[in-house]
């Protein structure tokens, strides 16, 4: 068996544990005699799948009871509509207030696309510097209806270390890159939602955490699969769930527990984190773009500066086992995604690698 160390920024890798339970379960899972994708989603032996992937997320993530977990499609891109639709749908025409603090190119996407129903204020922005710091956060609009950040930005490599003080306005947060990284306090927020595809399963599922009194009735034109309150009332079940990425989030989720929960993961995100930094930061060769206080533990950005150089480097490196480690196709430059199914032996070959490539091409 040949397994790399995959550095991509989503679809990531997954722990090899993990994906061991789900070939062991694919044909007869849990003596059913089924593969959990010829389970009907009404079944008795789906039901617990679904119970446990929930159960199990509530319980490393320390959701309090007044939250709901929605188990969703259309990936975190369709919350950046979901959002001001359940939130703030407009009344007769007339749009409502939200705040967007725009901290790269996700961050633009969802203000982009929650001005088609919200008046959006972007409050604060870091592009002025290519996105490489976390601006400082400004107050609320008393009228906002909720504030929006991007709690870490997957594509330059930053991430908000303390939360805005929104007072009563409620904080909502794309955490599709970091959730489960590191510990969160959740009753600091209305609304988390997340793509699954970096930190917790494969690609098909959104996680979204809102809390009950911010579900509300929306107007009748709001299709029914974009509701809140439909998909919160029949337990992510209005529909066909996606079932088996709910059921490999469970496998995940399972995973994290095993390894000593989100305390040893975080730890162990910080050592990896801090390795590959400072590495970069004593390297004359290679370098990190993003402001230190600002830096993401999770996705890390890099440069050389000579494009054909980058170039080359991610090519070896990708001979080497050392895979998807181009910078995003917007940004250019080098990215090493180090999620928590990275173990800290990718990130050491990873950095063994670059110093093995920056002895030999010293001079360019
Ligand atoms: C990947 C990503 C998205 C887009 O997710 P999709 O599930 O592909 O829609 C949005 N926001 C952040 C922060 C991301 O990392």
């Amino acid at each position: 068996m040949k397994r790399v160390y995959n550095f991509s920024a989503g679809p990531s890798m997954l722990p090899l544990e993990v994906l061991q339970r789900a070939a062991a379960e694919m044909t007869d899972a849990r003596g059913t005699g089924q593969s959990v994708m010829e389970m009907s989603h009404r079944s008795k032996d789906f039901k617990p799948i679904i119970d446990h992937a929930e159960a199990m997320l509530r319980k490393l993530m320390g959701i309090p009871n007044n939250y709901k977990v929605l188990f969703l499609q259309g990936g975190a891109s369709l919350q950046f509509a979901m959002v001001p639709l359940n939130l703030a749908p407009p009344v007769d025409g007339k749009k409502r207030k939200a705040t967007y603090v725009d901290t790269g190119i996700w961050a633009s996407k969802a203000a982009e696309e929650a001005s088609k129903y919200v008046e959006v204020r972007v409050a604060a922005s870091s592009k002025d510097r290519a996105y490489t710091y976390i601006p400082a956060a400004p107050a609320p609009d008393p009228e906002d209806a909720y504030y929006h950040i991007t709690l870490n930005n997957t594509i330059v490599g930053t991430r908000w270390t303390t939360l805005p003080d929104t007072g009563n306005v409620p904080l909502v947060a794309d955490i599709s890159s970091c959730i489960l990284s590191e510990p969160l306090d959740v009753s600091r927020f209305g609304v988390l939602y997340a793509g699954a595809q970096k930190n917790l399963g494969p690609a098909g599922v959104t996680v979204v955490i809102v809390r009950e009194d911010l579900i509300q009735k929306v107007p009748d034109w709001v299709p029914t699969m974009l509701r809140y309150e439909i998909h919160a009332k029949e337990g992510s079940m209005y529909n066909t769930p996606p079932c088996y990425g709910i059921y490999m989030i469970g496998l995940v989720l399972d995973w994290m527990e095993a390894q000593g929960g989100l305390e040893v993961i975080y730890k162990r995100n910080q050592e990896k984190a801090a390795l590959l930094y400072n590495y970069l930061d004593s390297s004359s060769f290679f370098r990190s773009p993003v402001e230190k206080r600002d830096r993401s533990l999770m996705n890390v950005p890099f440069v050389h500066g000579d494009p054909d150089v980058e170039a080359r480097f991610v090519q070896e490196a990708a001979a080497a086992g050392l895979v998807n480690l181009a910078g995003h196709r917007l940004v250019g430059g080098m990215r090493a995604s180090i999620y928590n199914a990275m173990p800290i032996e990718g990130v050491q070959a990873l950095i063994d690698f670059m110093k093995e490539f920056e002895a030999k091409n010293r001079g360019h």
